[in-house]
């Protein structure tokens, strides 16, 4: 591999091409510009083995997507737009620890997670919503398109508020009317699609495509693996 400043570049999987930026990606229409295909790995500059004394190093006491910060394709610390995703509460418990101690002279330390129902925190959506939301607001982009049925829809449009990004989500005419007042909540534009969730995809493209704005490329998005990944991390 040849020396790169960079932190990473996409890497077209099916012709190799290799795209230096999101930014370049973005105006292709996240597709690669020698073949048109639209899926794309990021590659790392830095040693993947890092990772490994990433995951012995951590801070017991938070896990959480930007904890990768170095494997994310985010260039820089600044452009995250957080909202408390992943941040999971853990508590030590120091009683079974004496307890293991005293009766087995075992010394070992207990971590156990804290389930707090009313925030669920962590959730896919959650970490691509972080995700997507710092890519774009890197490489400056004002405005995103999605159909969704619903879920996505409000995590995107909560990160890309706090970016204060615009989101356009179209809807399908089954979709919540909970959810749709809570995508408008943030400030977004939500459009319920006389149709169903096929139906709300064709609508956000056509739309996209008038308006010119970029459009959530769905399970193939690279900004959406790599959110992904991190969860195998944990
Ligand atoms: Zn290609």
């Amino acid at each position: 591999m040849r020396e790169r400043e960079q932190k990473f570049y996409l890497k077209c999987t099916s012709c190799g091409e290799e795209i230096d930026t999101f930014d370049k990606w973005f105006q292709h229409g996240q597709r690669c510009p020698e073949c048109g295909d639209n899926k794309a790995d990021v590659i790392y500059t830095d040693k993947m083995a890092r990772i490994d004394d990433l995951l012995h190093d951590k801070d017991p006491y938070f896990s959480g997507l930007w904890r990768y910060f170095d494997y994310l394709p985010l260039n820089s610390k600044e452009n995250i737009v957080s909202c408390g995703e992943g941040i999971v509460p853990i508590d030590r418990w120091r009683f079974l620890e004496k307890f293991a101690e005293e009766n087995h002279g075992i010394k070992l330390k207990v971590f156990a997670h804290r389930h707090d129902d009313n925030f669920a925190t962590g959730t896919f959506k959650d970490l691509a919503g972080s995700m997507i939301a710092s890519v774009l607001k890197e490489n400056g982009i004002k405005t995103y398109v999605t159909a969704s049925t619903g879920n996505v829809g409000v995590a995107y449009a909560r990160y890309l508020a706090a970016a204060d990004i615009t989101l356009y989500a179209f809807i399908p005419s089954n979709a919540s009317h909970a959810q749709e007042a809570e995508i408008g909540c943030f400030g977004q534009k939500v459009f319920r699609v006389n149709g169903d969730y096929q139906a709300a995809k064709e609508m956000a493209l056509e739309f996209s495509r008038k308006n010119n704005m970029l459009l959530a490329a769905g399970n193939f998005d690279p900004m959406r693996i790599e959110s992904k990944k991190t969860m195998v991390y944990e």
